[in-house]
Formats: C-alpha cells, sequence, structure tokens
C-alpha cells in the first residue's frame, strides 16, 4: 500500500517527463502503426511453458534503438548521437548477458539500421522480437526532454502486461542501484518494441542527452559498464522469481486508456 501511494507520487513526476521522452520515442517508434491491432502477449511462459529452462536455456533479445540515419536523440553539449551510445550500452548488456549463460539476439550490431526504410527497419525488429524461444526483450535508449535539470535512468513496459511491469521494475530498480540513484518506478508506456514483442519487454532510457551531467556520464566506458550490469541484474532477478510471479492485480500503474 505505502509502496503503492510512493509509486502514484512518482508517477507524478514522471508524467511531466513523458512528453520530453517521447521527442525520443517518437523518432524511433513513429511508425508503430504498422503494427498495430498485434495483442501484446504475456508473460514468458506462452512460449516456454512447461520447459524445464535451466538458465542456459534462456533467450533474450537485446535492441539497440535507432541506427542508420535514424539517429535518435543528440547530446546537448557534445551532440553525441544516441544510436551510437546505445549500440555500445546494448554490447555490453549481451556480453554480460552472454556470460550468464544466456543466450543473446542483438537486434544490429553496427550503425546501420536494419533496412532502407523506417517501417522495414521497425518489420526487422519485430521480426527478431518474434523468433519462437525469445523469453524476453530489453531495448536500449537515452532519453531527452527540454527541462535540462531531469536526469537518470527510467524503464518503460506496455501498459497492461504484468510480466512486462515486473520486469521493468526489477531492471529500473537495479540499474538506478547500480549508478547509486534513488530508485524510480517503472512506467507504463506504449511503444513499438514493447508492444510488438510478444515475449515480456523493457525499454530501458539510460540517463538524458538533454542533462549535462548525464550526458558526460553516458559517454564513460565505466559508466556504460555500471548501466549494462543494472540491466543484466534486473533480467537475472525477473528470471530467478520464474513465469507467472507478477501477482494479478499488477496494474495499478497503467493508465486506463485505448487498451
Ligand atoms: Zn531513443
Amino acid at each position: 500500500m505505502g509502496k503503492r501511494k510512493a509509486n502514484a507520487r512518482l508517477r507524478h513526476a514522471c508524467n511531466t517527463l513523458l512528453m520530453g521522452i517521447l521527442v525520443c520515442i517518437v523518432g524511433v517508434f513513429g511508425a508503430r502503426m504498422l503494427g498495430s491491432g498485434a495483442p501484446a502477449a504475456e508473460g514468458p511462459g506462452a512460449e516456454a511453458a512447461g520447459a524445464e529452462t535451466p538458465a542456459h536455456a534462456y533467450t533474450v533479445v537485446v535492441d539497440a534503438g535507432h541506427g542508420g540515419v535514424d539517429g535518435g536523440a543528440v547530446g546537448s553539449k557534445t551532440g553525441v548521437v544516441e544510436a551510437g551510445l546505445n549500440l555500445t550500452v546494448a554490447f555490453a548488456v549481451r556480453d554480460a548477458l552472454e556470460a550468464e549463460g544466456i543466450n543473446v539476439l542483438m537486434t544490429r550490431t553496427d550503425e546501420d539500421a536494419l533496412a532502407d526504410t523506417k517501417q522495414g527497419d521497425m518489420q526487422a525488429r519485430r521480426k527478431l522480437m518474434n523468433t519462437e524461444g525469445v523469453d524476453l526483450v530489453v531495448s536500449v535508449h537515452m532519453n531527452r526532454f527540454t527541462d535540462p535539470s531531469i536526469s537518470g535512468p527510467m524503464a518503460f513496459y506496455m501498459k497492461g502486461s504484468a510480466e512486462g511491469q515486473r520486469l521493468a521494475e526489477r531492471v529500473i530498480a537495479s540499474v538506478c542501484e547500480a549508478v547509486g540513484r534513488p530508485v524510480r518506478s517503472a512506467n507504463p508506456g506504449d511503444y513499438f518494441v514493447i508492444r510488438e514483442s510478444p515475449a515480456p519487454s523493457v525499454l530501458v532510457e539510460c540517463g538524458f542527452l538533454s542533462n549535462a551531467e548525464d550526458e558526460a556520464l553516458l559517454q564513460t566506458e565505466a559508466h556504460q559498464q555500471k548501466l549494462a550490469r543494472g540491466i543484466v541484474e534486473g533480467i537475472l532477478a525477473y528470471l530467478a522469481e520464474g513465469s507467472g510471479a507478477s501477482a494479478s492485480p499488477g496494474t495499478a500503474l497503467s493508465e486506463s486508456g485505448e487498451r
């Protein structure tokens, strides 16, 4: 109960960020109409039901946001481009997951997009997320907002997805801990990679390129490694709890709305 109230308070704070976050997210997920109609499936159990799933059997899709002509957000001070930072952190996440014996599928492994057109790029990402046996998806992004004082990581899950919410809460908690920030709640959203994934999916905004301190930190290898470690610890915590661990009334934070 107390936690829920705290969450509600955080939601107020976070709501004010949502418009700014759209700068980043709409850029990538402008093609979201593309997949409209596909309902968000629930739970890692769907594919893996009854499977023995020891740790080495897990498969995780790691999505480095943007790529190609779509660079994403740009750093206010240095002009650093989001797409490159996403890829660096995504590689660190991949390496740490593989060190845990987890299979990793990367949506991209270089600076290019997955196709010549935005639509083609999104279709390719969706196809990979729909690979049989995928247990969860993590999408790596950097944030931007009009108020340069706003900083720190955030995580989004598909609103209404209890499993996505549980995953996002584990990930944001461990990311905040890894970088020494107060823990934020995960936020519900409705974006391409979290909606089009049949497996639970979390979109991680590692920090704000509109905040000078974040912008500098996000370009250091030490901070990138902390972020990756936090993301992986959150994923491991989620997997350790097993599928269906989310309590049924777990949509307290979701906005009511179109779905
Ligand atoms: Zn982005």
